[in-house]
């Protein structure tokens, strides 16, 4: 239950108070329509009038990808220690940390865990935004090292779901270095020959995507979702020319060789479970 964040999406009260049903809308953060809840909810936060893929949390997201009642979190307890004793303008990243750890129910930006997919035992981990922006600090690095462990103790895939916004700053040099970390234990991972799915979602950018994302043996993105660097205005203001259109999503991402495939939500158990069958066979 711990799982369980504040959504980040807009709700909107009906303007009828004397009604019983106190129905509840949504606002679709990409282009404003509004939608009934339970429509929303039942279209897996997928907007019916412009498609747009809104982020999911951890708990939905586990949901929709696993088996029924087959995810068992591991490393649940390993929180930051504040190495660097951070302090910016709004005070110290341990306060914040607290902070964000009783807003969000979360210990970190990440939730890794054993689970099925069609029956298939996988090793996954699944980011969480509402987490300091699923920024990627030292505790996010050490999860998915212990995560590419048991995959390869156990002969089994690896899949992560990655929704971010990078290297946690509070952490400075040591954010970055999970990046080489990460990537270090996913190469033994390609040594053994064991298969890692990498699910990009929206949005990942900065040290997500230059790492772990990208070194999928397969890359899929949910359909419109950001993918990139460093934002569009510091890529035009650096190289001095205007971007194309839909630079850093996934539809120009695929269309350049970045990503592998793109996949609607509501198809992507589905599609990967038929990936992990290939692999086994
Ligand atoms: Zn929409």
């Amino acid at each position: 239950m711990a799982w369980f964040s504040k959504p980040k999406y807009t709700v909107l009260a009906s303007k009828n108070k004397d009604s019983d049903q106190k129905e509840v809308w949504t606002k679709c953060d990409s282009c404003g329509g509004v939608v009934y809840n339970k429509d929303w909810a039942s279209n897996l936060k997928v907007c019916p009038n412009c498609g747009f893929h809104q982020k999911l949390n951890v708990r939905e997201r586990v949901d929709l990808l696993c088996d029924e009642n087959s995810f068992i979190e591991h490393d649940h307890n390993i929180r930051s220690k504040d190495p660097l004793e951070f302090v910016d303008s709004k005070g110290p990243y341990n306060a914040k940390l607290t902070a964000t750890e009783n807003r969000t129910g979360s210990i970190e930006a990440i939730v890794c865990g054993t689970a099925k997919i069609h029956d298939n035992t996988v090793e996954l981990a699944v980011m969480d935004f509402s987490f300091l922006g699923g920024s990627m600090g030292t505790v996010v690095g050490e999860k998915i090292c212990r995560s590419i462990d048991r995959s390869l103790k156990n002969k089994t895939p690896l899949i992560i779901v990655s929704c971010s916004g990078g290297a946690r700053m509070h952490e400075g040099i040591l954010s970055l270095m999970q990046m080489a970390k990460t990537s270090a234990w996913l190469a033994k991972m390609d040594s053994e020959g064991l298969p890692f799915i990498s699910l990009i979602t929206h949005p990942t950018t900065g040290g997500v995507t230059a790492s772990y994302a990208s070194l999928g043996d397969i890359i899929i993105a949910e359909p419109g979702a950001l993918i990139g660097f460093a934002g569009p205005r510091v890529i035009e203001q650096t190289i001095r020319q205007k971007l194309p259109d839909g630079f850093q999503q996934s539809e120009f991402l695929l269309d350049h060789g970045f990503v592998d495939i793109i996949v609607e939500r509501k198809n992507l158990k589905s599609k990967i479970a038929e990936f992990l069958q290939f692999f086994n066979n």
